[in-house]
């Protein structure tokens, strides 16, 4: 990647301007090493996100010990579990803080107060509560956490909070067209199996025409072969592209968003290898 940005300027004129990292820091120092420019980072918003949820079990673990006192002044021990911080609130507050993140793109104080608000708001605080809180809708609120716990996840929203990180999520993007052009590429060239460079370049071609318009696009490669496609080639593409469509509406739909965040806050990590959000 770096001979990439080296050769950016000699060989095309061209400066990248910008660098969507995932925290890997390795690779963009690499990266800033050798462009003759300035690169500025950005983070990825997803990655950004799963940060909360890694910190906050982590804050679990590390007060796992410690007693605290709570607001009848019982004795209790760690902020985790039943009716304090549970896995699945931790899933909650990470999703909310990639929204906040998310839905105040490039207004830095919004964005804050807006992270800010999901803090307050399990302490009982709902003066910055938008919509989506059940106070807002005469609702009573039951997600609400005692007072030692929500004092103790404070220093993770201090330090998720730092302008210099919200500054690089200000773009509200991810790496997620990046990841899914890439997942093309693998199908056509697995890494697995070694490619002569013929199949590498016409597998990326093909990868980037279907990426962009769908399979329905290699029809049109072919007729410019002056090959004709036959009717159950062009029912076979546009059947794929019209399924494609068709299952990113019904991924998009709330109800559909809600039972996909409810399945996976009630399934544990089973992958020991990676590390979300562990940089
Ligand atoms: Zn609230």
């Amino acid at each position: 990647m770096s001979a990439i940005f080296k050769r950016s300027r000699p060989d095309r004129g061209l400066d990248y301007v910008h660098y969507l990292g995932d925290g890997d820091s390795k690779a963009f120092s690499a990266v800033q090493n050798s462009a003759p420019y300035q690169v500025d980072k950005m983070e990825c918003c997803g990655h950004v996100q799963k940060r909360m949820g890694k910190r906050l079990m982590d804050r679990v673990s590390s007060l796992k010990g410690s007693v605290f006192t709570d607001a009848k002044g019982k004795k209790v021990k760690g902020i985790g579990g039943a009716g304090k911080l549970t896995q699945k609130a931790t899933k909650r507050i990470q999703g909310h803080y990639g929204g906040a993140i998310r839905n105040n793109a490039g207004n830095l104080a919004s964005m804050k107060k807006a992270i800010w608000a999901i803090w307050k708001h399990r302490g009982d605080d709902h003066r910055d509560c938008l919509e989506w809180c059940a106070s807002k809708q005469g609702k009573p609120v039951k997600n609400v956490l005692p007072k030692f716990v929500v004092d103790a996840i404070k220093p993770v929203f201090e330090a998720l909070t730092k302008d210099d990180l919200l500054k690089k999520c200000l773009h509200g993007g991810s790496q997620n067209p990046n990841e899914s052009f890439h997942h093309l590429i693998w199908e056509r060239c697995p890494k697995t199996v070694f490619v002569g460079r013929r199949r590498l370049e016409l597998g990326f071609f093909d990868a980037v025409l279907v990426f962009n318009g769908g399979e329905s696009e290699r029809l049109k490669v072919l007729k410019n072969l002056n090959i004709n496609p036959g009717h159950h080639a062009i029912k076979f593409a546009f059947g794929v592209d019209t399924n494609r469509i068709k299952r990113s509406v019904y991924g998009g739909d709330l109800d559909h968003i809600a039972s996909r965040r409810n399945k996976s806050a009630s399934v544990a990590p089973d992958d020991n290898n990676y590390c979300a959000g562990g940089f």
